[in-house]
Formats: C-alpha cells, structure tokens, sequence
C-alpha cells in the first residue's frame, strides 16, 4: 500500500494513513427519490499510496471521487462520514477554508473527459496560469509551470501551443500537469485512459507509474480492471454505491471473494485461457432509487441464502474484507 509514514506513540508504533475515509454516504434527493450513490464508505490510502476504485457505471466511484473534493453538485451532497486527511477532519471545514486550503492543494482530480475541455482559444501557458491565479499562488508562475510540465515530460515550449497544435496524448498530459500545479498530496484519476488509443494509454500508463515515484499518492477510477491492475496496489471493488470487496490488488484479482468481484474478475479476457469465450455479467444492477433491504447483489448473486436479505457488513478474510454473508 506504499510507504507509510511511522508515528512513534511512547510504546507502540501507528502506520498514519494520509487520507481515512469513514462511513461515507452520498445521496442524491429529489421530490419523490432518494438516490444512495454513496452509501456507508470506509477507507484509506497511505502515503505514497495507490488505490484503484472499480465497478460497472453508475456503481458510485466517481461520485466518491468527486466528494473527496467537495464537488458534488447539486440535488446531491454528502450526507454523513467524515474525510480525514493528514489526521484532520476536511469533512467539517468551511467552504471557504476547504478552497483555500485543500481543493488543488491537498487534493487534485482529472476529471473524465477532461482534456476535451481545454479551452480552444488560450493557449497552454495561459490557462495553467489561469489555475495558479485562481488559487492566488504567490511563487514563480514561471517556474511552477515549468515543473508541472516536465512532471509529464513535457518541455516549455508546449506553454505557447494552443489545445488544437497537440495531439490527445499530450492534451492528457497537460491536463494532469494542470492537476499537479499546486503540488497535491493526493490526486484523483478518473478514467485517466478512457478514449485514449491504446499507444497513448500505454503512455499514459507509464506516466502514472512514474509519478507514484515521487511519493504522489494516487486513487485511480476505472471501469477496466487491467488499468487498476498495473497501477494500483489496492483496490476496492465497488457495487451499487457500496464497496464490496477491499484489499491488496494481487490477493483480489488472484482470489476474488465477493461473488460481484469473482464475475467482474471473469469478464476479463486472458489470452492464455483454452476456453478464451467472453464471459458476461448477467442482470443488472438494482434501481438506486428503489432500493430493497439486503444484499444488493442479491438478484444478481448464485451463491443467495436467507441471510442475504439482510444487509452484509463487512467480514475480514484471509487480508481482504468482504462485504457478504458468505465470509461470516
Ligand atoms: Fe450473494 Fe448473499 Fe454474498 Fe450478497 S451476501 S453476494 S447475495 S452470498
């Protein structure tokens, strides 16, 4: 889970998370709806951490994503948990102090999609700039941007280039550079390869391995399980806003314990498998407005008992915890 940071208490010694997430619940309201996106979240990342969030769409993981950085909008809001970074409850600040001292700070995202939102009209330079003002940064403009950039491996004479002049690699690169400007103990990735070719993913992919190295720590969001499986050392396995299945990337991929992770974990085709049909997750995922007292892969699940009707809380096994009846 990376290096931690060893506090020394008189006679015991406490691995430090960076960041603890505890009980998190992200509802959606509407007049008639309440939709749990987020439901009784726990979990953290160490320093120099690397987490990778998994799931079908919708599942919730971009929505914990987004809360980690108060970005939740509107009829959505966090509703109850706290967010502790660095030993400090971010969850009960003010907004105020939450812009002024954690939002790009502390904490970065790249946002989906976001390397189709540079603006067409500025150039590099100007907008890299534009966040360092934003954000009120009283050092070199200069000289934080060139660090940002060569971060990515890119050089200064990108700064003059307009979003049309760089191909879909290099706008990714300038997007995470833009992310790391204010140097973020955490940055958030979601679906940092999506709609790259698959050049460019590898590229990208190489990029992410690089900058674990210098002691970032990283939570990647994605729906496809070989990109968390390169970069991240743990992985939570998310399912209709719950997290399912936690634990050390290897022991989850290599044995799957919720019967949600053991089906995701077969959809994923191996080459080297005789039997290389594409295997499907059947069903789908419960109506998140309407939803029923239980296991909430219920209607999904082959292994259903009696007890399953009962929400599952999380059992620890062999190193992973697990959220299912079946681990009691
Ligand atoms: Fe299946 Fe029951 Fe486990 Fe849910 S709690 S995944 S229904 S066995």
């Amino acid at each position: 889970m990376g290096q931690a940071h060893i506090v020394h208490r008189s006679d015991i010694t406490v691995l430090e998370p960076l960041l603890t997430i505890k009980g998190l619940k992200v509802y959606y309201f509407s007049r008639s709806n309440i939709i749990k996106a987020v439901d009784d979240v726990c979990l953290e990342i160490l320093h120099n951490g690397s987490l990778g969030l998994a799931g079908e769409s919708g599942c919730g993981k971009t929505t914990l994503g987004t809360a980690l950085l108060r970005s939740i909008s509107s009829p959505g809001r966090i509703v109850e948990g706290s967010i502790i970074l660095d030993g400090k409850d971010i969850s009960t600040i003010s907004d105020r102090d939450f812009d002024r001292l954690i939002r790009w700070k502390k904490i970065a995202m790249v946002f989906q999609g976001a390397m189709n939102s540079l603006t067409p009209v500025f150039t590099v330079g100007k907008q890299m700039k534009e966040i360092l003002d934003e954000h009120q940064f009283t050092g070199n403009v200069s000289n934080a941007i060139s660090e940002s950039l060569s971060q990515v491996l890119l050089d200064d004479s990108i700064v003059g280039k307009y979003p049309h002049e760089l191909s879909g690699g290099q706008k990714q690169r300038i997007i995470i550079a833009m992310a790391l400007l204010l140097k973020p103990q955490i940055l958030i990735a979601d679906e940092p390869t999506t709609s790259l070719d698959v050049i460019v993913q590898a590229q990208v992919i190489n990029l992410f391995k690089r900058l674990k190295k210098t002691g970032l720590s990283i939570i990647f969001i994605s729906h496809d399980l070989s990109v968390i499986s390169e970069l991240a050392e743990t992985v939570g396995i998310m399912y209709a806003g719950q997290l399912v299945e936690l634990g050390s990337t290897r022991a989850v991929y290599s044995n799957p314990k919720h019967p949600y992770t053991q089906k995701l974990i077969a959809t994923i085709p191996r080459i080297k498998d005789k039997d290389n049909s594409l295997q499907f997750l059947k069903g789908k995922p419960p109506d998140m407005a309407d939803l029923e007292k239980g296991c909430r892969f219920l209607d999904r699940c082959s292994f259903a008992m009696e007890v399953c009707n009962k929400d599952p809380p999380f059992f620890e096994y062999e190193n992973v915890k697990v959220r299912c009846w079946l681990y009691k």
